[in-house]
């Protein structure tokens, strides 16, 4: 049994904290919020370093690697702020998995080398206004029309993050009944400039630098060839997205828990009170101990989680457990290391405000932790209502 990085993953690690230190201070972070800006530039940096092909093999354009490098690099993005992480997960999770786990070998080699480059972004658009944990409930409609060798979209997706800044929306809709559940899901890469889209940006509490979307699509063609995977069959490719997103946003929360942690000891070791460093309160020391140690765990579910997939074993339910552990833990992390700022952590002026408020969403996006114990649950053979197959 081995715990250690590779020296290939380690360098990937370190290359990515010094990229990021450099490139997301908390000054160029706070602008771009306050003006909800999209980080183009961060975008153009992903691409230069390689890291928007991580996960694609390198003929179809990629950098290679697979979960566990993906897993380490989210890690990292994860102690820069959800802004960062929300520019590289839609398309180097949703865009390069949702394509592997279901496109053909042409539609792979149309699109993934593009993605893996920075020159195109994708937006993933799943959930709808009725259909959020319940995603097998969507309602969108793709209806055939053989007279253009294509299909017509309508309906009203939410929530899609980074759409207004995505050339292509990996968009599923209905082509089969209601009852037929996931597989009556099929899922298209969608043109964002097509006629009939309309996209506009949700108020929300974080990650404010990459828009959060309402889509709705009215009569809006896509031709047959952007079809991932074939009709009926979106879900078994969205399988495979979906449970890259929850190993990655585990990495993403054990990388904020980790910042928190580190955040809180520093300002707990310089900050006296009662003649003495806070942070050498009994109570205070020991909040500190807990938070490493289970950030620790975070990262080792997650990495797990990753192999397991890398080696080709079943990784869902072990992507679950990571989603649900960790993201419960980045809230409580969050929470705590505010408590050892005192009154300084609620100003602006100190970073750990921004993991507050951003720590949260994740226990909801990807699949709530509800939802996450229901699909463990259902792998440990336990019937319950909404374990995705
Ligand atoms: C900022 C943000 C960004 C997002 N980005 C994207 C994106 O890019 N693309 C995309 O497609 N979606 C995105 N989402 C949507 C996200 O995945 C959904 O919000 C999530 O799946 C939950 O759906 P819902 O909000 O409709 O909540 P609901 O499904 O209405 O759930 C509400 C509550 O009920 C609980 N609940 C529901 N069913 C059960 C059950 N069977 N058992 C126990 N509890 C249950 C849930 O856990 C939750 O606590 C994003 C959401 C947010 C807030």
């Amino acid at each position: 049994m081995d715990f250690a990085l590779t020296d290939e993953q380690e360098l990937l690690r370190q290359t990515v904290r010094s990229a990021l230190e450099a490139f997301c201070t908390k000054e160029w972070l706070d602008d771009l919020e306050a003006r909800e800006e999209y980080p183009a530039d961060l975008f153009a940096r992903f691409a230069e370093l390689g890291l928007l092909g991580l996960g694609v093999p390198e003929e179809l354009g990629g950098s290679g690697g697979g979960m566990v490098e993906l897993a380490v690099v989210c890690e990292e993005l994860g102690r820069f702020g959800g802004s960062v992480n929300m520019t590289y997960m839609p398309t180097a999770v949703f865009g390069n998995q949702t394509l592997l786990g279901g496109a053909d070998a042409d539609m792979q080699a149309r699109f993934l080398p593009r993605l893996a480059a920075g020159q195109l972004r994708t937006a993933f658009a799943l959930t709808e206004p009725e259909a959020g944990s319940d995603a097998a409930a969507i309602r969108t409609r793709a209806v055939a029309d053989p007279d253009r060798d294509g299909y017509v979209l309508n309906g009203s997706k939410i929530w899609s993050s980074g759409a207004l800044a995505a050339d292509y929306l990996v968009l599923s809709a209905r082509t089969g009944s209601l009852d037929e559940r996931h597989t009556g899901i099929s899922v298209f890469m969608v043109d964002a400039s097509s006629p009939g889209i309309e996209i506009r940006g949700i108020a929300k509490l974080g990650h404010l630098a990459v828009r959060s979307c309402e889509i709705h699509l009215t009569d809006c063609f896509v031709p047959a060839d952007q079809l991932i995977g074939g009709v009926g069959r979106g879900w078994k490719a969205l399988v495979r997205a979906l449970d890259a997103e929850r190993i990655c946003v585990a990495a993403v929360c054990t990388g904020l828990a980790q910042r928190c942690t580190d955040l809180a000891l520093s300002y707990g070791l310089a900050r006296h009170q009662f003649g003495q460093p806070i942070a050498s309160f009994q109570v205070i020391s020991h909040m500190l101990a807990e938070m490493e140690t289970e950030t620790a765990a975070a990262r080792w579910l997650a990495r797990f989680a990753a192999w397991r997939v890398d080696q080709g074993i079943p990784g869902t339910k072990e992507a679950s457990m990571a989603k649900a552990y960790a993201t419960e833990l980045a809230t409580r992390t969050a929470t705590r290391a505010m408590q050892v700022h005192g009154g300084y952590g609620y100003s602006k002026e100190f970073e750990i405000e921004r993991f507050y408020r951003e720590a949260k969403l994740y226990e909801v996006a990807g699949g709530s932790t509800q939802i996450q114990r229901n699909l463990i649950a259902a792998r440990m053979g336990i019937p319950v209502t909404g374990g995705r197959p």
